[in-house]
């Protein structure tokens, strides 16, 4: 069956930009899914069609060969046997495409299994490693949520190479493996030959050789570029919790997919506040008469301040619970409580009338029945284990 014109096949024009190209397949690729298409030959068949397509015209080398000679063109590319999904595979960046399940799930749902044999393993060997970064917030940004700009360095494909780590496209399948990225190795033993399969140590798992490196990336097929990523912190997240940012962490080696960024969430020490998962715990200290007469004051909230009534005759250590003033819960309209815990200062500092006025206040001590206990420790310890 002679083959379509590619850009017919993904319906672009001839001039299409590399974002209309990609839109275009992905629009086709989602339509003749296996997983939407089960048994259906014809389905099948468009899928490969446009995969093939996309794979040619999503990279600036083959298509201005396909440009320049049509598909005559792209023989040398494809080895042998013409178009092949295992150099697919390697080609084209499908994290991107198809999110965090990546082409290899639809491989997988597509041939069943293992498709390609040693390929799709040294694939998935190739994933980029996740980078993990710590990100240090303040109560109060937790308390709302926030979204911060993160400065970071990733290992992203090499465009003089285009990935493949090979500066002119040449790759060759490993002599020793023959591609399947696994060698056997007998191992003699006391109770015999033993056999046993182990990653091929020439082409490191891959299948393939790179003759002449790329001098760019030096055959790695990545190179080092910093990225500004947005994050979003969800309101109330706790001290090493972690935010998975899906397929923006490394590229892997050789056209391997992204690896992930892990944001460790570290909390900032607060001048005030103690926190209990959600609830959150201050000391207050008030004056003798404040305590003894009762008084108005006003307690640090994370949104600023907040009056609160003293009885008369509040003891130190006195614990009072102010409902939902507390950090939210993650992903829930709840929020936890704020925990005041009224400290009576005893003033050290008297000058001569103060001195005089507890003076007088003494001759009153005698009438007031003042018993050695414990109950009044307990009232608070409970908050505060
Ligand atoms: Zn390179
Ligand atoms: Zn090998």
């Amino acid at each position: 069956m002679a083959k379509r014109d590619y850009y017919e096949v993904l319906g672009v024009e001839k001039n299409a930009s590399e974002s209309e190209i990609k839109k275009a397949y992905r629009r086709l690729a989602m339509k003749y899914h296996p997983d939407k298409n089960k048994d259906d030959k014809i389905a099948e068949e468009k899928f490969k069609e446009s995969s093939e397509a996309y794979e040619v015209l999503s990279d600036q080398n083959k298509r201005s060969k396909y440009d320049q000679f049509g598909h005559a063109g792209l023989e040398g590319a494809f080895g042998r046997g013409g178009f092949s999904w295992g150099d697919f595979t390697h080609a084209a960046d499908f994290s991107d495409i198809f999110g965090s399940g990546g082409l290899g799930s639809i491989f997988e749902s597509l041939f069943g299994g293992s498709p390609f044999g040693g390929r799709s393993r040294s694939a998935r060997s190739n994933r980029g490693e996740d980078l993990q970064i710590s990100l240090s917030l303040t109560l109060e940004e937790i308390s709302k949520g926030i979204d911060k700009k993160i400065k970071i360095t990733v290992k992203d494909t090499c465009e003089k190479c285009n990935g493949t780590g090979s500066e002119d496209g040449q790759t060759s399948t490993c002599q020793q493996c023959h591609g399947s990225g696994q060698i056997m190795r007998t191992t003699r033993s006391l109770f015999g030959q033993m056999q046993t399969v182990v990653t091929c140590p020439s082409c490191h798992g891959e299948g393939k050789i790179v003759k002449n490196r790329c001098s760019k990336c030096g055959g790695d097929g990545r190179i080092n570029k910093s990225k500004t990523i947005n994050v979003h912190i969800p309101a109330g997240v706790s001290e090493g919790q972690y935010i998975r940012l899906r397929g923006q962490g490394n590229t892997g080696k050789r056209g391997g997919t992204k690896g992930d960024i892990l944001v460790l969430i570290r909390e900032k020490e607060h001048k005030i506040f103690e926190r209990n998962d959600a609830d959150l715990i201050c000391e207050f200290p008030i004056s003798f008469s404040q305590a003894t007469l009762g008084a108005d004051i006003y307690v640090p909230v994370l949104s600023g301040k907040i009056k609160m009534k003293i009885p008369p005759g509040t003891q130190s250590g006195k614990v009072f619970r102010l409902k939902s003033q507390g950090l939210p819960h993650v992903n829930s309209v709840y929020h936890g409580d704020l925990y005041v815990k009224i400290i009576v200062i005893t003033p050290t500092k008297l000058n001569s009338e103060e001195k005089e006025l507890f003076k007088e206040l003494r001759k009153f001590d005698s009438e007031k029945k003042l018993q050695p206990g414990k109950s009044f420790f307990n009232k608070f310890r409970e908050f505060f284990v």
